[in-house]
């Protein structure tokens, strides 16, 4: 079942312990897509400048990426940086500067907007709400934000948020939405708001669904080598919703293997800068590390 995307297409500039890559492709819908694009056909809808690399936007192609949504504009391509501490646990933000995407209206087309599994990824509430407003009863609606956007645009988040059946968000921005410190009451406050399904990212301590049904935990996966952290968040994401459209099935049991597949998604992009742990990885890689995920858990 076909997955639609809006989000940001960026060039990032990144430093971290294991070292720097500067105007690299990223972009929470780039990473997105192209996790998304193991498990399913992605439509991504976006806006880039005309600075924008033609070698990104045919690597999005190959991976089978829909790419018709994404726009060139004249302007800046939407630029972001930021620097990793020590133990990559925390990030600091250096720039972010909107370029096109400030001015971008998007109108979707008849394909894109019969799309059965929608994401709203990291972009102004405004521009998400945009999308949701478009779409013609798509079955499944999730969405992702962050710090940026919960202080600068707080009263359209939140009518984001009342359009949603899925929040995938990390634990800072979890605590910062709800003002509760404790995430089973931060979940369950940014439920009663709007989505069914709350997921809560802990970066290397793993995630936590809250869902109308259950509750439920999964570890990261144990890696040795952690290049860069950056779009871990929306691979997870992309993993998820990927693998909940190809099962074309949203039962509790669907939402655990989305959520080890997410988990298993967001593996790979960590152990390189930018897209790099995506370019040559194939399903197979990941379903034997969802197997590897089985006995990681089994007790
Ligand atoms: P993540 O590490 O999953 O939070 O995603 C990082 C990606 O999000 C980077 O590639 C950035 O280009 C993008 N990003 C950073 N800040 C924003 C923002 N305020 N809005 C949209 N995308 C952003």
């Amino acid at each position: 079942m076909s997955v639609l995307v809006v989000g940001s297409v960026a060039l990032d500039d990144v430093e971290t312990p294991a070292g720097r890559a500067d105007g690299v492709l990223g972009g929470a819908a780039s990473y997105f897509s192209v996790a998304a694009s193991f498990f399913e056909k992605v439509r991504a809808v976006g806006v880039v400048g005309e600075d924008f690399p033609a070698e990104h936007l045919e690597f999005l192609a190959s991976c089978g990426i829909d790419i018709s949504g994404i726009a060139t504009e004249k302007g800046k391509t939407f630029r972001w940086g930021g620097v990793y501490s020590e133990s990559m646990s925390e990030r600091e933000t250096r720039f972010t500067e909107l370029g096109v995407f400030e001015e971008f209206a998007p109108e979707l087309g008849a394909a894109h907007r019969g799309s059965e599994f929608v994401f709203l990824a990291n972009i102004h509430p405004s521009l998400q709400l945009q999308i949701v407003e478009q779409a013609d009863s798509p079955r499944f609606v999730a969405m992702d934000t962050m710090n940026f956007w919960i202080e600068g645009a707080p009263a359209e988040l939140e009518r984001v948020l009342a359009r949603v059946d899925a929040l995938v968000i990390n634990d800072e921005e979890a605590r910062q939405l709800s003002g509760e410190h404790n995430l089973v009451l931060a979940a369950a406050a940014l439920r009663g708001r709007g989505p069914a399904t709350v997921i809560i990212k802990r970066g290397e301590y793993g995630c936590l669904l809250f869902g109308p049904d259950q509750v439920f935990s999964a570890p990261a996966y144990p890696l040795e080598v952690v290049r860069d952290p950056t779009g871990a968040g929306d691979c997870f994401a992309g993993g998820f919703v990927g693998a909940l459209a190809r099962a074309g099935d949203l039962s509790p049991e669907a939402f655990r293997r989305a959520v080890i597949y997410g988990s298993v998604v967001a593996s790979f992009c960590c152990e390189h800068f930018s897209l790099g742990g995506l370019r040559d990885l194939s399903i197979e890689a990941i379903e034997s590390r969802f197997e590897e995920f089985r006995s990681l858990t089994r007790f």
